[in-house]
């Protein structure tokens, strides 16, 4: 602890063990909650201070091992958000039990200990009571040391109807009768952890038979009526268990592993110990309804709150500014173990998609380091983002593939094995990775983790001499000075020389950079297997001579490509008909990934036409796509791979919507009416996409019926499907009923989605916009803290001069307290995207004519 910071509890006093007991009422919306807290006291201490919030606390005293028995004075610090029990003597130092009685609220904001509510299919209304604690809300459950370094056992009792299943982070030993029809549950004692990982879910739910996962049980919990649902997840979560008991060498943490599924649910999912939470449409799919995108979005999550068991849960980090570490792992881990659990899907393909969208935002001026000081906690909020958990993994990915994934596995191990219940600083991780591959990690890694931004590698070729050479600046969107940031970037490089294909590999420094090749090259990838986190800019020559190669690229490395090149032109340093060439190289690719690397940029300047001009834009998507989709036809064909089921939705959704195919959306028309007389008789994919296709063009008649299909879902996938197809359609007057929704009906963990996907809507969106300003003060109140910012994100789009002054003058008057990092770079790509405008719109028609 830094000296004289108070945002810190003193490390006086240590707690052990909690002895928890909590008796929720769901009706009323309260609970009632006593504990007894084994505590290490060191030095004599008139004062105990510890954290709680929206608790009143009715008694408190401390026994001691000499029989003492001190009643203690509560006073809060509300701002710190803490009680203090102070004590008429000093408390001698040794072991001492804290005596605590209080009572709190189930709140509605999904976070701490809140309500969540949902209907059952005879339309009687039910309550959940349930947690979520990270980052600092244990303490609206029960007074606690609630920071990630105090870690205890909890030994917790749950008191609650006898018709309701209560859940916590470990198995229960005992259900006795508490009397007055209530029933009390004691779970077993858990392993030393942090107060942020502790569970209490309490509630009518349905749970699936126990699947013995070499020896540990693994169930889903749901709300009942959904259990045929469960499959899927108990078949990624039994394959992450296994995958990362061998890949972590140590086993499961816990006794039981639950993974549970809530109506309301503000995050994607929650890594409590043994007790994980998600988000109904993240853990309960059906394969035979869903689309392969939904499945691995279910795989993925899945995956990442298992890997959590380790990497963050057994070894926590110390303090808030780690939390980057725990995320970006997490998500490393979870592609890993998707990557061997459908290996078909090419994973680390899609991943392309995800680190593409980090760069553009850590290509901004306001971007910021992935590692950043924290005082109070509430820094840390704004660590949950793009930069953290997908910058993060890019960068983890980097150093995996640079040093041997074998040797980087060791170094893991023997990190978790030698910091188990324990926490950690960052750099321990890169210590136990320098050690298991003799590479300089820390060294390596702290330019990536602590200044902010990446490098665009510029490579030029001396012929006569047979050496290229790399040099590296700062790459940015928009122009500004060099401020000397370099960084120690891992090259993978591979040249054909006199028909040899030679490799190299090195880490670039600060200076310019030859590599002897041995003669002049026909041609050279550098960033070999694409998983460097820069850009490569290649002097024209040698552009030239990979792009008369294509083939010779793997699938990382052309994406790397386009995206590279979509950059630069971005940027302003390169020609919009760069990238319209190159694109069309891409006609023939099979992976969804390359496909969307290369329709995203159409998108974005199909935004920027006016609407006179936007048929050449199509008539460029039709040609382009047309092929592709003509291959693969409307419904898939015995024994094609699942990434062709998405290749198709990708192509179909491309020409039905930006190429605005007519045939295409005809035949859309006619695909949707089939679903909704027959789900089955539509593969899902194909579903999805039709969905989209008739959403871009429809009528109030199917607004109707995606509301209804919205309200009565087959599935939580297809509740969503339906949900932000509302916000694809044409129009002012559906946009406020779309707006209207969003205020009122829709829960709020997804409004703000569906008014960020409004406000992209091209003609919706000035309209989105002028509502969010009218209720400003009501959807921030109604939306919980951490979704403020995503309700905005489709902002970016309004990038008319008028519309963008309208948005910077009204954000600069409307500050987003712990999310102002992100507003800011929200201004500036809207900033990118005006400046673009202002550059290129004029000449966009020319540029696809001359293609
Ligand atoms: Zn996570």
């Amino acid at each position: 602890m830094p000296d004289g910071d108070t945002h810190r509890l003193p490390y006086t006093v240590e707690p052990t063990r909690y002895d928890l007991t909590l008796c929720p009422d769901l009706d009323a919306a309260t609970f009632d909650g006593e504990e007894r807290v084994r505590v290490i006291v060191h030095e004599p201490t008139a004062e105990i201070m510890l954290n709680a919030a929206d608790l009143e606390i009715h008694e408190a005293g401390l026994m001691g091992e000499d029989g003492a028995d001190r009643s203690a004075r509560v006073t809060f610090d509300e701002g710190e958000e803490r009680a203090v029990l102070s004590f008429e003597e000093p408390v001698p130092a040794g072991d001492h039990t804290l005596r605590l009685t209080f009572s709190g609220v189930l709140n509605d904001q999904l976070q701490g200990f809140y309500r969540s509510r949902f209907t059952d299919a005879e339309g009687v209304s039910h309550t959940i009571a349930t947690t979520q604690f990270e980052a600092t809300d244990a303490r609206r459950a029960f007074p606690c040391w609630d920071e990630p370094d105090r870690k205890a056992s909890f030994a917790v009792t749950l008191i609650v109807d006898e018709s309701l299943t209560a859940i916590s982070n470990s198995e229960i030993e005992e259900v006795s009768d508490a009397g007055q029809g209530k029933k009390r549950c004691r779970f077993a004692e858990t392993m030393r952890m942090s107060t942020y990982l502790a569970a209490f879910v309490v509630g009518p739910f349905e749970l699936t038979e126990p699947v013995d996962v070499d020896g540990v049980p693994l169930r889903v919990a749901c709300v009942p009526g959904k259990g045929d649902l469960t499959g899927f997840a108990l078949e990624i979560g039994a394959h992450a268990l296994r995958f990362f008991t061998e890949y972590f060498d140590i086993p499961y943490p816990a006794g039981k592993l639950d993974l549970i599924a809530l109506p309301d649910f503000a995050m994607g999912a929650m890594e409590n110990l043994g007790a994980v939470t998600f988000r109904e449409s993240l853990l309960l799919i059906d394969p035979d309804r869903a689309t392969r995108v939904e499945l691995e979005r279910v795989a993925d999550v899945v995956a990442h709150e298992i890997a959590h068991m380790w990497f963050g849960d057994l070894v926590t980090m110390r303090w808030w500014n780690g939390i980057w570490l725990n995320e970006a792992f997490a998500t490393f881990m979870e592609m890993l173990c998707v990557d061997d659990f459908r290996p078909d899907w090419l994973r680390w393909v899609t991943f392309g998609l995800s680190r593409g969208s980090a760069m553009v935002t850590d290509g901004l001026a306001t971007t910021r380091p992935v590692e950043f000081p924290v005082r109070r906690p509430v820094e840390a909020e704004a660590m949950f983002d793009i930069l953290t958990y997908e910058k993060g993994a890019g960068v983890v990915r980097m150093l995996e593939r640079y040093v041997g994934a074998d040797s980087f596995r060791r170094g893991i191990a023997e990190y978790i094995a030698k910091h188990s219940y324990d926490n950690t600083e960052t750099t321990d991780l890169w210590d136990s990775v320098e050690a298991a591959t003799g590479e300089p990690a820390r060294s390596t890694m702290d330019t990536w983790i602590y200044q902010g931004g990446y490098p665009v590698l510029s490579v030029a070729a001396d012929d006569e001499a047979g050496t290229i050479t790399l040099t590296q600046s700062r790459f940015r969107y928009l122009p500004g000075e060099d401020d000397g940031a370099r960084w120690k970037a891992p090259v993978l490089l591979r040249a054909s020389v006199g028909g040899e294909v030679v490799r190299h590999r090195l880490v670039m420094g600060d200076e310019a950079t030859t590599v002897e090749l041995g003669g002049p090259p026909e041609w050279v990838v550098v960033n070999e297997g694409g998983w460097g986190f820069y850009r490569v800019h290649y002097e024209q020559e040698l552009l030239d001579r990979i792009t008369a190669e294509t083939d010779r690229l793997d699938a990382l490395e052309r994406f790397n490509l386009a995206s590279d090149t979509w950059a630069a032109v971005v940027a302003g340093l390169s020609p919009v008909g760069n990238f319209l060439k190159l694109a069309c190289l891409y006609g023939d690719e099979t992976h969804p990934s390359l496909w969307a690397a290369v329709l995203a940029p159409l998108d974005y300047l199909d935004r920027m036409m006016e609407p006179d001009a936007r048929p050449v834009l199509q008539r460029y998507v039709r040609d382009l796509v047309g092929p592709a989709f003509e291959r693969l036809g409307w419904a898939p064909v015995d024994g094609e791979g699942e990434t062709t089921r998405t290749l198709r939705a990708t192509v179909l959704r491309a020409l039905g919507v930006l190429g605005a195919d007519p045939e295409v959306r005809k035949k859309a028309a006619e695909v949707e009416a089939c679903y909704f007389a027959d789900r089955a008789s539509v593969d899902p994919d194909v579903a999805a996409a039709t969905t989209a296709v008739v959403a871009a063009a429809g009528s109030t008649a199917d607004y109707e019926r995606y509301l209804d299909r919205f309200a009565n879902p087959a599935t939580p996938q297809e509740e969503m499907r339906f949900l932000f197809s509302l916000a694809a359609f044409d129009g002012e007057d559906l946009a406020r009923r779309t707006m209207e929704l969003a205020r009122t009906e829709v829960r709020t963990q997804n409004a703000p989605f569906l008014i960020s996907q409004l406000l992209a809507n091209r003609t919706a969106g000035p309209v989105a916009w002028q509502m969010v300003k009218e209720h400003w003060d009501e959807l921030l109140e109604r939306f919980p803290d951490n979704l403020h910012d995503r309700m905005l994100d489709g902002m970016t789009t309004l990038s008319t001069p008028e519309l963008a002054d309208d948005v910077a003058s009204f954000m600069a008057d409307h500050p987003l307290a712990t999310k102002q990092r992100t507003m800011d770079q929200m201004l500036e790509r809207l900033e990118i995207a005006v400046a673009f405008r202002r550059r290129e719109a004029a000449g966009l028609v020319a540029a696809f004519e001359a293609v």
